[in-house]
């Protein structure tokens, strides 16, 4: 059996998906709505104006009502070259962006999101992902 995951994406340009309603938008149009899923991008959300690193909590709480928690299959895991709300979308190395160390740790360990895959898309060589993934390790309660 295929999911496919929609991505919440950053709002650069007319970029679709910036928002939660608008991902439950598409949602409810699909008719195998079974079949779909959410991927959501740390930096993306944090690029649309989604303040993780301050309001984890909140985002999560928004996320479930507008689109349901259990709509949430995957997290691609990247920090951020930008403030939040500067729809951009810049990956940035774990810890060295705007998003910070700190709140990927909380991420990673938030008890509504950490059974599920996370993916790295930080702009790294396969060195830099060794040490990305070894310090995730460390930091997973
Ligand atoms: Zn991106």
């Amino acid at each position: 059996t295929t999911t496919v995951l929609l991505e919440t994406m950053a709002g650069k340009g007319s970029e679709v998906g910036r928002s939660f309603e608008e991902l439950r938008a598409i949602l409810d149009r699909v008719q195998l709505t079974e079949k779909m899923g959410v991927c959501l991008d740390t930096c993306h959300i944090w690029d649309a104006g989604y303040n993780i690193a301050e309001d984890l909590d909140g985002v999560l709480t928004q996320f479930d009502k507008v689109i349901g928690l259990d709509k949430l299959y995957a997290v691609h895991l990247n920090d951020s070259m930008n403030p939040c709300g500067a729809h951009k979308d810049r990956h940035q190395k774990l810890g060295q962006g705007y998003i910070g160390l700190e709140a990927l740790v909380r991420v990673i360990n938030h008890p509504a999101l950490k059974h599920l895959p996370f993916i790295l898309e930080t702009p790294n060589e396969d060195d830099g992902y060794a040490a990305e993934i070894a310090l995730m390790r460390e930091c997973a309660e």
